[in-house]
């Protein structure tokens, strides 16, 4: 099996360097991630300047562009085979609920997707790293079982794994996105040559973490897989929106 891995924290990261020891054990591994931290880059692709690739020391390639530039590169040229799969993270904190429409380890993962390769986004819900030897674990399990049930259509994941030593992680469930309330409000400041300046504020808390959604799994010790789509059609609004707008004119 061929495995592409990006992430958005960086080439330099150590979740990245965990995930790729972890992906060796099931296949082929390629690493092509950002050169630096691009966590909430979403899946934008960079479409104003060149890109360019460079190889680290650990055999990685670092591109100076987003994840989704990362994976769409390798897919479309960069790379000799087409992978089989490609994995993102693991990430340096959760992306559950409202945070995949934001997440650059998710957009990896989407990329990969688009370009009809089955996928999966890897990220450890607490930040700093601590219990990254759980979250490689997880990653382990969720491989060794894709390995045993390859998808047989492109399929995208978003996997969650708590912060949590090893001995205490219950295992995998399969949730749906909860959601965080609004985040804080941006936070003002003025910059050392006077100008104001704007920090955007950090996510808000929970606000649906009932029981099925990834945020209740990740409380509750469980390794949160939520299988996602990129279809964005509000299918059930649609009647409604019809009524309101279909005409001739
Ligand atoms: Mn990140």
């Amino acid at each position: 099996m061929r495995i592409l891995i990006s992430n958005d924290d960086g080439y330099f990261s150590p979740g990245i360097a965990a995930l790729a020891e972890v992906a060796r054990e099931f296949g082929e591994v390629t690493v092509v991630a950002p050169e630096r931290d691009r966590s909430g880059a979403s899946n934008s692709l960079t479409l104003d300047r060149p890109l360019t690739v460079r190889a680290a020391s650990s055999g990685f390639l670092y591109v100076n562009g987003t994840p989704t530039d990362c994976v769409h590169i390798a897919i479309t040229g960069l790379i000799g085979e087409r992978p089989d799969l490609v994995i993102s993270g693991i990430n340096d904190g959760a992306n559950m609920g409202d945070d995949t429409i934001y997440s650059g380890t998710v957009a990896a993962a989407t990329e990969g997707y688009q370009l009809g390769i089955p996928a999966i986004a890897f990220s450890l819900a607490v930040k700093g790293y601590e219990h990254l030897d759980t979250a490689a674990h997880a990653a382990r399990e969720v491989l060794a079982r894709y390995v045993r049930n390859p998808a047989t259509e492109p399929m995208l994941l978003n996997v969650n794994v708590p912060g949590v030593s090893r001995d205490r992680l219950q295992g995998l469930r399969t949730t749906r996105l909860g959601k965080r309330h609004v985040g804080e409000s941006v936070v003002r400041s003025r910059s050392p040559r006077g100008d104001t300046i704007y920090w955007i504020g950090p996510a808000g808390e929970a606000l649906d973490s009932s029981p099925g959604t990834d945020f209740g799994a990740v409380a509750s010790g469980w390794v949160s897989i939520t299988p996602l789509d990129v279809d964005l059609t509000a299918h059930q609004r649609l009647p409604a929106v019809q009524n309101w707008l279909d005409r001739t004119i």
